[in-house]
């Protein structure tokens, strides 16, 4: 479910036919966004188009495929380090990750989906990212904690306006409780099971209204379908009909499996209400289409239904001829299925792979390669961190260093820098922040010190550094430094205070090095 419009026409055509429940169409036109996105070598027209791929996929009922588009497009948006749009696509993994049999890492994915999306500032990604995590925890049997997610993400899509958001979370809770009225059902709670019955009913009738308001067919089809299977369950033959009816009646993409859930609703509806002939009959038609389609899940669905039906009539011998025919096709779809989870499996290792190594990159992106220690972005990033609070910061740089490369060569320079580092964190490590801004120069940021405040630990530091024994890399040295400090006490505007403290450093070095000046030169404020 993606809301932007304003991309490549071939990408704003398919969300336009997605939007309408044209999965097939939305597909063809999202497929041509791809191609021409790789033509371009368009970055992020490629994760778009690869994004709305997986959702057709989803929609379609082609969860490897939509699998593999979704891994695919996740790493392309935490590349490009867009958390809306990767909270999206963490959600839509979710989806497909429930679709190929792996509820746990769906589960996971979800709730990584949500966290990104609360990071975000777009709620109608909230909603979806609540959403699915709503129905993987259901499906991984914590269905009554999922209901009050799916609440959340109906009212959070409510909010927000975002029409095709709110009809999906409506037909997910109603799914959830419908599956509270079959843990009812098993118990033998009677009364729990109409309650719950009941409220899926009045959840998917709203999940219709809206999806007919919004226009989304595919909504609107699935939703008229999940109603009558609740009706049927409830043994309303009318209204189960007339529910699917309705859904045959949608225009676009239903086909052979639309028309073999239709008989197999129609089968249970019978049960329900005590017309066993009927049933059989409909068990029946909806058992030869599933063969004629070759689809192991249809086929395994009317099996098991007609097989119910039998038992209802007390035929138990063709009740077993039909379990035996089947059970061959049973094992067949478990093997299929231990294959696809292998494929997913391999897919997800690779993904935390991928993480890792994420999560490396960024890590290395904030630290200076040479020294190991915060760099000049990491310090930058505390800064911002900082803002609005009072702290203090000194810039220290090393005196006299490109001598010392000069006389001693440039490893035994590196190796000061690492040991100058090294100092300066020791010192900060319970008082505030050190980085390398780069070559021989340094930053201290100290939250809540004034400049008087600050001056002391300042100078402590500066002759610590004065004090380091070199005897084992460059006997002889001694290295002093000079300091420039400000603070948030004499202005509030950062790049001020950095400047004020560059102007410092510079005041210090102009006036024989090796000291600190945190006042300006006419206050001839300094020690060392
Ligand atoms: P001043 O007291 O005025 O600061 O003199 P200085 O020599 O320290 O200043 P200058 O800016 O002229 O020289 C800085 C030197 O630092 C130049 C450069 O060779 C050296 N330098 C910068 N980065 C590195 C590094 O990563 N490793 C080594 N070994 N040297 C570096
Ligand atoms: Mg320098
Ligand atoms: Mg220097």
């Amino acid at each position: 479910m993606t809301d932007q419009r304003f991309f490549g026409d071939d990408l704003a055509q398919s969300l336009r036919l997605m939007d309408r429940g044209d999965c097939a169409g939305a597909m063809r036109h999202a497929k041509l966004a791809f191609v021409s996105a790789e033509q371009k070598g368009d970055s992020e027209a490629l994760a778009r188009s690869m994004s709305q791929m997986a959702w057709c996929c989803m929609r379609l009922g082609d969860p490897e495929a939509g699998l593999e588009c979704a891994v695919a497009a996740r790493r392309l948006w935490s590349q490009l380090g867009d958390a809306v749009e990767l909270a999206r696509i963490e959600a839509v993994e979710a989806f497909l990750l429930l679709d190929n049999g792996l509820s746990d890492d769906a589960f996971e994915m979800a709730t990584l989906a949500v966290a990104t999306a609360e990071s975000g500032v777009d709620p109608s990604v909230l909603a979806f990212a609540l959403n699915a995590r709503g129905v993987t925890l259901a499906v991984c049997r914590q269905v009554s904690m999922a209901v009050p997610l799916l609440q959340r993400a109906i009212s959070v899509a409510a909010e927000a306006g975002a029409r095709g958001h709110h009809a999906f979370a409506l037909l997910n809770l109603g799914f959830c409780q419908v599956k509270l009225a079959e843990e009812a059902e098993a118990n033998e709670d009677a009364a729990s099971m109409d309650l719950w019955l009941d409220r899926a009913i009045a959840a998917t009738t709203e999940a219709i209204e809206a999806a007919e308001d919004f226009g989304d067919l595919w909504i609107l089809r699935v939703a008229l379908g999940n109603c009558a299977e609740m009706y049927a369950l409830r043994g309303d033959v009318p209204s189960a009909m007339a529910h699917l009816d309705r859904s045959a009646a949608v225009p676009g993409e239903g086909g052979t499996s639309l028309r073999i859930h239709y008989l197999y609703t129609l089968a249970t509806a019978r049960l329900r209400s005590g017309d066993l002939a009927g049933a059989q009959e409909a068990a029946r038609q909806s058992l030869d289409l599933a063969d004629k389609t070759g689809q192991i899940d249809h086929q395994l669905n009317a099996a098991s239904q007609l097989g119910r039906v039998f038992e209802a009539q007390g035929r138990f011998e063709e009740a077993l001829a039909l379990q035996k025919r089947y059970h061959a096709l049973y094992v067949r779809q478990s093997g299929e299925t231990t294959h696809r989870l292998a494929k997913a499996a391999e897919l997800r290792a690779e993904t935390r792979e991928l993480r890792a190594r994420a999560s490396a990159l960024a890590a290395e992106a904030l630290m200076d390669a040479l020294t190991g220690m915060p760099n000049r972005r990491s310090f930058e990033r505390k800064v911002e961190d900082l803002a609005g609070s009072a702290y203090a910061l000194a810039i220290i740089d090393l005196d006299h260093f490109k001598a010392v490369n000069d006389q001693y060569s440039h490893l035994v320079g590196d190796d000061v820098l690492r040991r100058v580092s090294r100092t300066l964190e020791v010192h900060m490590a319970e008082l505030g922040f050190a980085a390398r801004l780069g070559g021989e120069e340094f930053v201290l940021l100290l939250p809540h010190h004034d400049t008087e405040a600050a001056v002391a630990v300042v100078e402590n530091v500066r002759l610590a550094l004065r004090e380091i024994d070199w005897g084992d890399v460059a006997p002889g040295l001694l290295t002093t430094a000079s300091v420039g400090l400000c603070s948030t006490a004499e202005t509030s505007h950062h790049p001020d205070i950095m400047i004020t403290a560059d102007m410092r450093l510079y005041a210090a070095k102009r006036s024989g090095r090796d000291r600190t000046v945190w006042r300006d030169a006419d206050q001839r404020r300094h020690v060392g």
